[in-house]
């Protein structure tokens, strides 16, 4: 058979908005990477590129923090949320809570059966009142008790809690010995956001546990569990290993994290990602017909587009989800997405719709 080119209009638009893990290594990261395969060194995490990313994490987070190295965001939810809990706990999170939604019940196999319990909330936030009714309206013997409230900071949805918000949810989760974990697979997208250190949105906040995200922001495979409380990591290292989640050659995972942390990539990536998603936005709003929904704070815009003008772009070759729960479509940008494909983007919508 005869290999025959596809036509320019399927190659051109290349361009990738339906998520942030489409996009490569950012330089930083492989710079490290290149760096760390330079020589040999100690095995399962007993290496200079390891030691270094653990403090690098501790300076960023201005805390002594207990910090693992794991492949993905789902092991990391998982591990995390199973080290605070008995089989006959719950987990409360957001009904669209990637731990929920995306994770094929790892929390609940990880942890040996602790459920989930789905709470509502707009935004894709969880709310003091919400979290405090599911704790209250039952607490009898016969429902699982509550142990873990879960929030995803950025969230599910493009939006971020505040310093306020946090406060509050730190206080109820208190009122009900709850602990709280934090998926942060685009933590650095709320740091961005927000303006705010670090430690102002986590254990400032009684965040307990955060998964950190490196994979979205620019590493190549890579998530940081992060302990505020030490205690917590009681043998953390063993339901790793037991999950299959320590890497032998752990400096691979750990040189991308020093490459991201040392000189600030891993903000200046988040800051990118959300200025690219803010101009999509702006250009979304100008064009008739598409309906800009939420409010975006993060990395990624939703919109409500007549469903030909979907089909006609996905046809020009652009890549984005049809967001369950959401109602249209999320268009994400990462460290990568640059000024010319998101302004391509636009150009190649405008030429789609008819001037009104
Ligand atoms: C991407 C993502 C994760 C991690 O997913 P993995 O595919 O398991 O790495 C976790 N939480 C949220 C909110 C995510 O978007």
């Amino acid at each position: 058979m005869l290999l025959t080119a596809p036509p320019v209009s399927t190659v051109v638009p290349s361009y990738q908005f339906a998520s942030d893990n489409t996009s490569g290594i950012c330089p930083d990261a492989w710079a490290a990477i290149s760096q760390a395969n330079a020589n040999s060194v100690a095995s399962y995490g007993d290496d200079p590129w390891t030691t270094r990313a653990c403090e690098l994490i501790r300076e960023l987070f201005e805390c002594p923090a207990e910090v693992f190295f794991i492949f993905n965001g789902t092991a990391a939810n998982s591990l995390a949320l199973a080290s605070m809990c008995q089989s006959y706990h719950a987990i409360l999170c957001h009904e669209m809570a990637h731990v929920e939604t995306d994770e094929c019940g790892a929390p609940e196999f990880f942890s040996n059966g602790t459920k989930l319990l789905l709470l509502p909330g707009e935004r894709g936030k969880l709310t003091p009142e919400g979290i405090a009714h599911a704790v209250e309206r039952r607490r009898d013997i016969h429902y699982p008790k509550p142990r873990v409230a879960s929030i995803t900071q950025a969230t599910e949805l493009s939006t971020v809690y505040s310093i306020a918000e946090l406060t509050a949810i730190k206080e109820v989760c208190h009122r009900h010995a709850l602990r709280l974990h934090m998926d942060g697979a685009r933590f650095a997208n709320a740091v961005a956001a927000l303006g705010v250190a670090p430690k102002q949105i986590t254990w400032q906040v009684g965040v307990d546990v955060l998964c950190f995200g490196g994979t979205k922001n620019g590493m190549g495979i890579g998530e940081a569990v992060v302990f505020f409380r030490k205690e917590l990591a009681d043998e953390f290292a063993y339901r790793c290993k037991q999950a299959g989640q320590l890497a032998s050659k752990m400096r691979y995972l750990t040189a991308a994290w020093v490459g991201l942390l040392e000189n600030g990539a891993w903000l200046a990536n988040a800051q990118r990602a959300n200025c690219a998603a803010a101009r999509l936005e702006a250009g979304l709003r100008t064009i008739p017909g598409i309906e800009v929904l939420g409010s975006r704070d993060a990395n990624a815009v939703f919109a409500k587009l007549p469903a030909a003008l979907a089909a006609a772009m996905r046809e020009r070759g652009w890549r984005f989800y049809d967001f369950i729960g959401s109602g249209g479509c999320r268009f994400m940008c990462s460290w990568a997405t640059t000024e010319h494909e998101t302004e391509a983007f636009l150009a190649d919508l405008r030429k789609q719709v008819p001037s009104p």
